[in-house]
């Protein structure tokens, strides 16, 4: 074709177009004040239909306008308005009564209305389009995933009633349980949520707007109901917009629905589309591709499907005029462009998929994602047609990662029991709720541990106080064992010893607490001096050593006197050359002598040789510290009133029948006389047993009270009697621990979070926390160092051999040396005189040790030899060899004196 034939058949379509419809196309648009995205993403896709001359050859024009959501007067106005102004169609608004009004001008005038919010009616008027799916459509969807998910039962947790109409079958199937539960009006959900935990609700469909879905994931997380156990399905299509990683990791099984593939082409072209529309107006509000909510999808659709109508209603007849609300005319092509619009042989694909209406108006062709929320965050798993249904990849929720699992947001249910001070219930005059109602060791334990590992917790009371106990013949476990047993509890935390029988049932961390059983009784009763109080100073072992060694002193220092011959004397120092000589050391006279020392007495007797003395100056070393020792405890035991209890370990206890015992049912503690092998504890267990009403407490408080009122001793773990002990005076402790073992947190067998619990409180007592939360719930916490002086053994106790070994010792030893002293002086003297008086050395010792070893009388005759005159000898001595002895004064005449 030649140009000269081409450029008048250009001019002439070229006519022909401008002369169809007019150059600018009006469209108004209805929002309100909240809906600045949806609006913005309105005056967006306008633009871009602008720059993209394929779609439209006209130029369209956007004529957004603000309307309140209950002012029907003023969105009549607002409608007539545009009308004036010559729209083609009007969008909007997203919701409330007013669209009704909306829809039925457009339909006296044949304006075409396009909504994109859900809309219940099941007849769609004749010159609405809306693109969002029918209600009834993803109730559909939602009994499939039910179906498939394999709830028998569920609970519907809905906003207002507009949930239940939306919602229809599902809340009315007839062939599984459904509990209908209404969120709290005025945002404080939490009451409804416990009662759904209470009752044992786990699967949930939950139906809310996106405004309150953040706060209700929130207090479900607070009050226990985001766990494993729990399983919710969410229908907000939005649900992708919401920040879900607290709850990524809690294992929650959150299913979601998704109507925009934010990785889709056309999603991420027409967002940067946008970005690009923004940055030259120079402002960025931030949306993406992951942030897109349905209704800015839809409203871009409802854009594009209008142009596209459009275009094909572009022919030379077509005008747009302006219409007057009062006068009953109405636009003649209004039927052509809503009919071009739900055509259901042209697809548009826009964000939000293929934009298909059937015969009846409704969207059709509707493909879903199935999102679930993972350890990675959401993950698509499956797909939804209203063609083909419910397609699930992975119909199985994903099974629990393994060992290295983080705790990080994950919630877990802990039980506890009312245990002073290792759970109670907080003291306050509001009432408490939650968490807030316990306070303890345990408690504060839970607290810390969950601010190292990153988890959230949900306290709960184990009404019975049974911590948990295997019953032999039915092999079932009861209280806190059988709760974590049979998944009821995540956590078990009290003074709950990790025992044998129960690490088969559960697992335990690492104790943090190391304890053993006593026995709790009255406080040693104050008891008068006895009449031989004078006594009490030394032990009985003691008194003996001290006669023991009174009488081997005295023996001693009789002997020595007789061999040490410096102790024999002239008894009458007037004569010069006495007959006899005398020694005051008699038996008796040793005996008065070292008793007159202990008594610190003295005695007219005085010892003359170095040895005697030596053994006297010891001896008096000796008393000197006996007789302070004596003093200083007799002392004590005068002032201080002995306290006694009328036992003093478990053996006593067990031997007498006056006093009853007991400890606590089902404790480790009874536990522990049951499963001993010694016949004495077994003995002890069977009268627990036969007595059990009487002796046996159902708590460690209901054990005191009988120690305080009934001649009853309580066996009980010494960590509690230390806490008691010091607070209740009136209590003590009595003899030593029978046992060792420690407290634990318990927690379900074999889960994969034991180590790092364990870890965790192996760093607390490393880091001595766990020490400082000790001393305070135990010494400063509730009256804790009430007893702190008043208790205690005040007793003073009697000196034992060890404490006085150390002066016998010494005196052993002195004594010791002062009989080779003894010998020394006798062997010297012997000597000089057998030199003196020339006779044989060994002569006269023989002769000295035969008067020794007579041992007899207090005086000694003095010898005389041959070679001394005859007639001043005395007679003989009996006994003695004539031959030989020879009556002379061997001790000259200055003997020793004292
Ligand atoms: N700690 C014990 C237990 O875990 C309870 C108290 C007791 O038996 O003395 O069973």
């Amino acid at each position: 074709m030649s140009v000269s034939i081409m450029a008048p058949l250009l001019i002439f379509l070229l006519l022909a177009a401008v002369a169809g419809l007019p150059g600018t196309i009006k469209i108004g648009g209805l929002f309100h004040s909240t809906e600045t995205l949806e609006e913005l993403v309105f005056q967006y896709a306008t633009q871009t239909i602008n720059n993209d001359s394929m779609i439209l050859h006209k130029r369209l024009m956007a004529i957004p306008e603000h309307v309140k959501s209950h002012d029907s007067l003023s969105v009549s106005d607002t409608v007539c308005r545009l009308l004036g102004q010559g729209v083609a169609g009007i969008f909007g608004p997203q919701a409330g009564s007013t669209s009704a009004l909306v829809q039925s001008m457009c339909d006296t005038m044949d304006i075409p209305h396009v909504e994109t919010s859900w809309d219940m009616k099941q007849r769609r008027q004749d010159f609405l389009v809306n693109l969002h799916p029918h209600p009834s459509t993803l109730a559909r969807l939602y009994m499939e995933l039910v179906s498939a998910w394999g709830w028998e039962k569920f609970t519907v947790l809905y906003e207002d009633g507009s949930s239940l109409v939306r919602l229809g079958n599902l809340v009315k199937t007839l062939d599984r349980q459904v509990t209908l539960r209404q969120l709290d009006a005025h945002g404080n959900h939490r009451q409804v949520l416990r009662d759904m935990r209470h009752s044992g609700e786990r699967n949930i469909v939950l139906d809310c707007s996106m405004g309150t879905l953040p706060e209700v994931l929130k207090q479900a997380q607070q009050v226990g109901l985001m766990t494993s156990d729990q399983s919710y399905v969410i229908t907000s299509l939005d649900l992708h917009t919401i920040n879900l990683e607290p709850y990524q990791y809690g294992g929650t099984n959150i299913t979601g629905v998704r109507m925009v593939d934010p990785n889709s082409k056309i999603v991420q072209s027409a967002v940067k589309n946008w970005g690009y529309l923004e940055a030259r107006k120079g402002r960025n509000i931030g949306i993406s591709s992951e942030n897109i909510t349905v209704s800015m999808a839809l409203m871009h659709d409802a854009v594009q499907l209008f142009a596209r109508a459009l275009s094909r209603l572009d022919s030379p007849a077509v005008d747009i005029k302006p219409l007057d609300c009062e006068s009953q005319n109405n636009w003649g092509h209004g039927t052509s462009l809503i009919n071009f619009m739900k055509d259901g042989q042209s697809t548009l694909h826009g964000l939000t998929g293929v934009i298909q209406f059937d015969n009846e108006g409704f969207r059709t062709n509707i493909m879903l994602d199935i999102m679930e929320l993972s350890y990675s965050g959401l993950e698509r798993v499956g797909t939804w047609s209203t063609k083909d249904g419910l397609n699930i990849i992975r119909a199985v929720p994903p099974a629990p990662p393994h060992h290295s699992e983080s705790l990080q947001n994950r919630t877990f249910r802990v039980i506890t029991a009312l245990s002073d001070p290792y759970g109670m219930r907080r003291q306050s005059s509001v009432p408490l709720k939650d968490n807030d109602r316990f306070e303890g060791f345990g408690i504060e334990l839970i607290h810390e541990l969950s601010l190292m590992l990153g988890f959230n917790y949900i306290f709960d009371l184990q009404l019975d106080n049974a911590y948990g106990s295997l019953n032999k013949k039915t092999g079932q476990w009861t209280g806190m064992i059988k709760k974590l047993r049979d998944e009821e509890a995540d956590l078990a935390i009290t003074d709950l010893t990790i025992t044998s029988e129960r690490e088969e049932a559960v697992d335990f961390t690492t104790p943090f607490m190391t304890l053993g059983i006593a026995i709790l009784y009255k406080s040693p009763q104050k008891e008068s001096p006895s009449l031989f109080s004078f006594m009490a100073p030394f032990t009985t072992g003691v008194w003996f050593c001290m006669f023991s060694v009174y009488m081997g002193v005295s023996i001693l220092l009789w002997i020595m006197g007789r061999i040490c011959p410096y102790e024999w004397n002239n008894p009458y120092p007037c004569i010069e050359e006495p007959e006899e000589l005398e020694n005051q050391f008699t038996l008796q006279n040793s005996l008065w002598f070292t008793i007159g020392s202990l008594m610190q007495q003295g005695s007219e007797i005085a010892p003359i040789a170095v040895s005697t003395r030596m053994v006297a100056s010891i001896w008096w070393f000796f008393t000197l510290i006996m007789v302070s020792s004596y003093t200083a405890n007799l002392a004590a035991f005068l002032t201080v009133e002995t306290s006694t209890t009328p036992f003093k370990n478990v053996w006593e206890l067990a031997n007498q029948n006056v006093i009853k015992y007991g400890a606590k049912k089902g404790g480790s503690t009874v536990n522990f006389f049951r499963d001993s092998s010694d016949s004495r504890y077994q003995h002890m267990y069977a009268y627990m047993m036969r007595n059990q009403d009487e002796v046996l407490t159902s708590t460690n408080d209901e054990g005191l009270q009988k120690v305080k009122t009934q001649n009853y001793a309580y066996f009980m773990e010494s960590t509690s009697i230390q806490y008691i002990t010091e607070r209740d005076c009136e209590v003590a402790q009595v003899g030593d621990l029978l046992d060792s073992k420690g407290y634990g947190i318990a927690i379900k067998k074999n889960s994969i979070y034991r180590n790092q619990l364990s870890t965790a409180v192996l760093k607390l007592q490393e880091s001595g926390k766990l020490a400082k939360m000790k001393n305070r719930w135990w010494k400063e916490e509730r009256g804790g160092g009430k007893c702190v002086d008043t208790g205690g053994s005040g007793n003073p106790s009697p000196l034992n051999i060890q404490n006085v070994g150390g002066v016998f010792v010494v005196l052993v030893a002195g004594l010791v040396l002062s009989c080779f002293m003894a010998l020394f002086e006798l062997l010297r003297n012997v000597y000089e005189t057998a030199r003196e008086k020339k006779v044989l050395f060994l002569q006269e010792l023989m002769a000295e040790f035969r008067f020794i070893a007579r041992c007899h009388g207090s005086t000694k005759p003095i010898r005389k030899y041959d070679n001394q005159d005859k007639e001043d000898s005395p007679p003989a001595e009996e006994g003695a060899d004539p031959q030989n002895f020879v009556p002379l004064s061997i001790y000259g005449p200055t003997p020793y004196r004292h």
